[in-house]
């Protein structure tokens, strides 16, 4: 069972130990704005225990994160305005994450923003990405 960690900021904000902005709150989860934002809005969706990326994280919690995710969404959306919304989150540090502790980016997007969530669409084998779909599918047995 995921508990608190000693010397986690998120874990510190997420039960009020540290102030945030904050949006929403219920037994599981804090949202609150990000000290940083990409836009205006951008909130972060924080489980109140602490898992180190997604891949920690049990079924029963992971199915609590999404239509949390839809509601901000929704509403940043509506609040701000904004012509879109990305919601996305980051997995260990060569995939851009920098606070180990669980959380969903919400960002609001505008057109003409300056938000950069990008990366190169490269071409595909078509032999070895059947080859991938397979190893693939054995994992996720
Ligand atoms: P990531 O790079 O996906 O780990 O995202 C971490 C996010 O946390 C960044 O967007 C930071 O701006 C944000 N952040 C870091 N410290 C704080 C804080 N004390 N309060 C609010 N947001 C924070
Ligand atoms: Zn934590």
């Amino acid at each position: 069972m995921a508990t608190r960690k000693d010397d986690c900021i998120f874990c510190k904000i997420a039960n009020g130990d540290i102030p945030s902005n904050s949006i929403y709150e219920d037994d599981d989860f804090k949202v609150f704005l990000d000290l940083s934002p990409a836009n205006k809005g951008h909130a972060l969706i924080v489980p109140k225990v602490h898992y180190d990326n997604a891949y920690e994280m049990d079924d029963e919690f992971a199915a609590k994160v999404f239509p949390l995710a839809t509601k901000v969404a929704r509403a940043v959306k509506k609040a701000l305005n904004a012509d879109g919304v990305n919601i996305l989150q980051n997995n260990e540090e060569v995939a851009g994450q920098t606070v180990f502790h669980f959380h969903m980016h919400v960002i609001p997007r505008f057109k003409d923003d300056t938000v950069n969530v990008s990366w190169v669409q490269n071409e595909s084998n078509p032999e070895e990405q059947a080859k991938l779909a397979e190893i693939l599918k054995a994992e996720m047995k």
